[in-house]
């Protein structure tokens, strides 16, 4: 599973930091980033899913 964030989407709402921490944090210059994590863990999965579902930029692609 691949995720990706669109940075020229995203509004920096931090719903995904926030919400998703095990997956997802703040950079130095307020963007978010992806964080080393397994992302063949079937949890992890539905959590990035969870993140696409309430991005309100629709920012957040996962793919298989
Ligand atoms: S939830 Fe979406 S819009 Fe908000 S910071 Fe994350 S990627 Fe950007």
């Amino acid at each position: 599973m691949k995720v990706h964030i669109d940075l020229d989407k995203c509004y920096r709402s931090g719903e995904c930091y926030y919400n998703h921490p095990e997956l997802f944090e703040m950079s130095d210059a307020g963007d978010p980033v992806l964080k080393a994590a397994d992302l063949t863990d079937a949890a992890m999965r539905l959590h990035a899913e969870q993140a696409a579902e309430v991005c309100p930029a629709g920012a957040i692609l996962v793919e298989d």
